[in-house]
């Protein structure tokens, strides 16, 4: 095992991080030696070596399609740079993936490694202030201080402009990993700065091995699953091993059989966003209480849930609170938008059998309501029905109320 194992396909991009990852290791041991030999020398620092041509570098952009992995490779790589293995000594490479290091970067409890994982849908000036002064600090450990972050796409200008500082001007030891879905996505002096790293969609095959040797998961079900999904890792996993997920794709793909009356449409069209503000519900039970617990314990509330705060917290309080519903709409958007990519998927597959393709279909579990769609209409509505579920994601993405984007595109449909 090492911290490349839940890379899956990405064979070229994790060459280029471990060969970082070893240049980085050289760079501390060297910048140890010389600061022992200092120590022992009588007349002062030794010169520095003539620094050699190194592939580590302070500042790293993940771009690659959703799915692919971006966040999983900035984990792995921010893993090896912690990885302390004795083994190393010996020449092989760092990334062990059992030693402290690794480990403790790898499940996120390591104190030098810190995963920014926004649930908003923006990250705002504050918090990458916040970030960013963290970053100033040295490693605790010795090694280096690496920050994930895993969507800098949804920095806002104001929030991008201070991550260019730090990133123009790093501490020495200082490691930014930005993940964004493509580069267009990051500021472009951001990413200028940045050495470019872009993953790919992982075969489907290679994505359903991973899921019946690492996850344990029937390989049928695996091999089902990860063909639905094309290859997006995070997607397949969660239905190959959620039976409600597995539900609520199943209700959507009903979807196109249901369209050819007023009645049905408007009913799918509620019936999805019920599904995903339900989502968005479930997680905010599981998590909101919990967290505003935390908080009235940290502000020190009189014990029980009505106890008193004191006096000049209740802001705090009011921020948690805010930051929960954005949560709560972002989790109810992201449902949404993998409805919609069901969707697209589906129609794609009816497109694919009309046009007589052999390609073999993501949704070959549905295949009977693919054919029978493929059967009674034409490849032109096709298209315009893709359209219309891409409008719709277009919409939500412009803050459209979702139930009003989602009945649009059902009346769409049932006249593409
Ligand atoms: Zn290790």
């Amino acid at each position: 095992m090492t911290v490349w194992d839940e890379l899956v396909g990405q064979d070229q991009v994790i060459e280029h991080l471990a060969a970082a990852a070893r240049d980085a290791d050289a760079l501390v041991t060297a910048e140890a030696a010389r600061s022992e030999a200092a120590a022992s020398a009588p007349h002062g620092e030794p010169p520095r070596p003539r620094s050699a041509a190194t592939s580590m570098t302070h500042a790293w952009l993940f771009t690659g399609p959703p799915g692919s992995g971006r966040a999983t490779a900035a984990r792995a790589f921010a893993a090896a740079l912690q990885c302390v293995s004795p083994d190393r000594a010996l020449g092989s490479a760092p990334g062990c993936g059992f030693c402290d290091g690794c480990h403790t970067a790898l499940i996120g409890s390591h104190a030098d490694v810190e995963v920014v994982r926004s649930e908003l849908l923006s990250i705002g000036v504050k918090d990458t202030r916040d970030l960013v002064r963290r970053a100033q600090l040295a490693p605790a450990g010795g090694r280096w201080q690496v920050i994930v972050f895993e969507d800098a796409d949804r920095l806002t200008e104001g929030a991008g402009n201070v991550l260019l500082k730090a990133v123009e001007e790093p501490a020495p030891r200082t490691v930014w990993l930005l993940c964004a879905p493509s580069i267009e996505d990051v500021l472009p002096t951001i990413r200028s700065r940045c050495r470019l790293l872009t993953l790919r969609t992982p075969p489907v095959a290679a994505v359903a091995d991973m899921l019946a040797r690492r996850d344990g998961i029937a390989p049928e079900l695996a091999a089902a699953m990860a063909q639905a999904t094309q290859g997006h890792i995070g997607r397949a996993r969660r239905l190959a091993t959620d039976e409600r997920a597995r539900a609520r794709r199943a209700a959507v793909l009903r979807m196109p059989l249901r369209i050819d009356e007023v009645g049905g449409c408007l009913r799918s069209a509620q019936e999805l966003v019920d599904a995903a503000a339900e989502d968005a519900k479930q997680l905010a039970e599981e998590v909101d209480t919990k967290e505003t617990e935390e908080l009235r314990a940290a502000l020190g509330a009189a014990s029980g849930s009505g106890g008193r705060l004191p006096r000049g917290t209740a802001g705090a309080v009011k921020d948690l609170q805010d930051r929960q519903k954005k949560r709560a709409t972002r989790t109810q958007r992201d449902t949404l938008d993998l409805a919609l990519t069901d969707l697209v998927s589906f129609y794609r597959d009816v497109l694919a059998v009309q046009l007589g393709s052999t390609v073999p279909l993501a949704n070959a579990d549905v295949r009977d309501a693919v054919e029978r769609v493929a059967r009674e209409t034409s490849a032109e509505r096709t298209l315009r029905r893709i359209e219309a579920v891409l409008a719709c994601r277009t919409a939500l993405d412009r803050n459209v109320a979702p139930l009003l984007a989602v009945e649009a595109m059902a009346m769409a449909l049932r006249a593409g």
